[in-house]
């Protein structure tokens, strides 16, 4: 275990998220240096020329070696890995935290690849993103009063946690607690599904045989709809296997949904359909105008 010298961030994957996150920090002057992590050089490179992060390293290890505060921004699939090669170089007083879309599973991941450090791991999820991906696509505002939900367990240390908390709070962030599994659910139906639904419907109309004519003709609805299938897949593909359960669940109440839908279309039921619809309305313009 080393000590810390100095104020120092890793990012590991500096891409939307986390070169935002970097960005946001940056124009704060909340650390001295910040070191960039990543697989492919050309995006580090490029992080570097755009003044995200000072320096980088490939090796975890050596990343967040002197480190105080460790942020894997990596799809889901990835944090395994990561967090079994960074345990042995962390030093004692560093602080990691992430910020991957589904908790549960980074907790478990954390746990088994941590060891002591998984104390000072305060699990994170920025509620703020677009469908671009890198660190090109990152810019400084991302996270200006959006909300941060952090999901910390009864093992996460309260220090560990009120860190974290500042880091987020001085990007324009609201960071609020919640449960891990309540946080599962919560974006599994605001944010999962209607993910899943965009890529689907993309796919079912890209594999018609008239699909030129009907993407030809699509409108503001469509592009509307279906911004989010331009999101990367490997990054989806994690999150739906990382918050499965979740997921199925609330797909199926979908399903079922749907379901009744097509009979009240098949029926000509004219009631069931304006009812539908209008209490959805109902319900998107009230929370449109909460916001
Ligand atoms: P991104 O733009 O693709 O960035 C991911 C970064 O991770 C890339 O720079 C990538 O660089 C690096 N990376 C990928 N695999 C790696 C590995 N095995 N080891 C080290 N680095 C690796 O994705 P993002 O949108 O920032 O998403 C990052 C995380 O944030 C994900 O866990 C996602 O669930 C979460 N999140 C995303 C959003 C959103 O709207 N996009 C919102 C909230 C949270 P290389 O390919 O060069 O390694």
């Amino acid at each position: 275990m080393k000590k810390v010298r100095s104020k120092r961030l890793c990012i590991i994957g500096v891409g939307l998220i986390g070169g935002s996150l970097a960005r946001a920090v940056r124009e704060k002057g909340l650390y001295h240096e910040i070191i960039g992590c990543g697989r492919s050089v050309a995006n580090l490179e490029r992080a570097v020329e755009l003044g995200i992060i000072d320096n980088f390293e490939q090796d975890i290890g050596k990343a967040v070696n002197d480190c105080d505060m460790v942020v894997v921004a990596v799809p889901l699939g990835a944090f395994k890995g990561v967090f079994e090669q960074m345990k042995d170089h962390l030093p004692d007083t560093a602080v990691v935290t992430d910020v991957g879309s589904a908790k549960q599973s980074v907790i478990e991941d954390a746990k088994k690849a941590l060891g002591n450090a998984y104390q000072n791991f305060v699990p994170g999820h920025p509620i703020a993103g677009t469908e671009k991906s890198g660190a090109e696509a990152s810019f400084a505002e991302l996270f200006q009063e959006r909300r941060v939900i952090l999901t910390p367990t009864d093992d996460t240390s309260v220090e560990a946690v009120a860190r974290v908390r500042a880091m987020w709070e001085c990007t324009g962030a609201e960071v609020i607690d919640m449960e891990p599994a309540h946080h599962d659910e919560v974006l599994a139906a605001t944010s999962h599904l209607p993910h899943v639904l965009a890529y689907t419907l993309v796919d079912t109309l890209a594999a018609m045989s008239e699909r030129d004519e009907i993407f030809q003709y699509a409108a503001g609805g469509f592009r509307d709809f279906t911004r989010i299938a331009s999101s990367d897949p490997a990054m989806w593909r994690d999150i739906c296997i990382a918050n499965r359960d979740a997921i199925m669940k609330v797909l199926g109440q979908y399903q079922r949904d749907l379901t009744a839908l097509s009979q009240a279309i098949l029926n000509n039921d004219e009631s069931a359909l304006f009812e539908l619809f209008s209490r959805a309305k109902q319900a998107r313009d009230r929370s449109i105008n909460s916001d």
